[in-house]
């Protein structure tokens, strides 16, 4: 089992429609496929984090590598994991939008993924991770 985590930048032209889309396909093929993780999308940046078998992620990472509704793709782990860190999630989603209105998705984001690193026994150097760099996005 490993865990990856990338950040990346939405090309110009992505629209609303887009993201729902991505969405949309992620959670089927993640179900069919045993992936499991969470994908952020804020202030025109995604970070997302994939769990599942090293060859399955390996695999999807290489067509998302190729996706042109982003750029800038930079993976910043990969590597084993004990356990999943989203077991329940195909792919949990949170669209942070940078106005006041979406104060409370944040603190809904934040909410949830503590409850969930609670959970989790052991808390992994990737979740820490991808919690440090979800924090730097939410806090530019
Ligand atoms: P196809 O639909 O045949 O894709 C063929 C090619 O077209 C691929 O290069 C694909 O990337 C591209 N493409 C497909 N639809 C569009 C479109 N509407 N506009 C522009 N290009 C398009 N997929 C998952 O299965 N799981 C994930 O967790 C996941 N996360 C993603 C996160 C981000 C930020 C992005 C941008 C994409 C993500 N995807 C994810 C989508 C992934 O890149 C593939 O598009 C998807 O897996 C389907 O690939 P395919 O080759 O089976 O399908």
């Amino acid at each position: 089992m490993i865990e990856l985590i990338y950040y990346s930048i939405a090309s110009p032209s992505l629209k609303k429609d887009d993201v729902s889309n991505i969405l949309e396909v992620s959670r089927k093929n993640n179900i069919k496929n045993d992936i499991t993780g969470c994908l952020l999308f804020y202030n025109d940046a995604f970070i997302q984090i994939l769990e599942g078998s090293r060859e399955i992620i390996d695999r999807l990472y290489a067509k998302i590598e190729q996706d042109e509704r982003h750029y800038n793709i930079r993976e910043v782990y990969n590597g084993d994991i004990p356990q999943r860190l989203f077991k329940d999630w195909s792919m949990a989603f949170y669209d942070l939008e940078k106005d006041a209105a979406a104060r409370e998705d944040k603190l809904n984001f934040r909410k949830k993924f503590l409850a969930i690193s609670e959970h989790n026994e052991q808390s992994t150097m990737a979740s820490q991770l991808f919690w440090d760099i979800s924090n730097q996005l939410l806090n530019e």
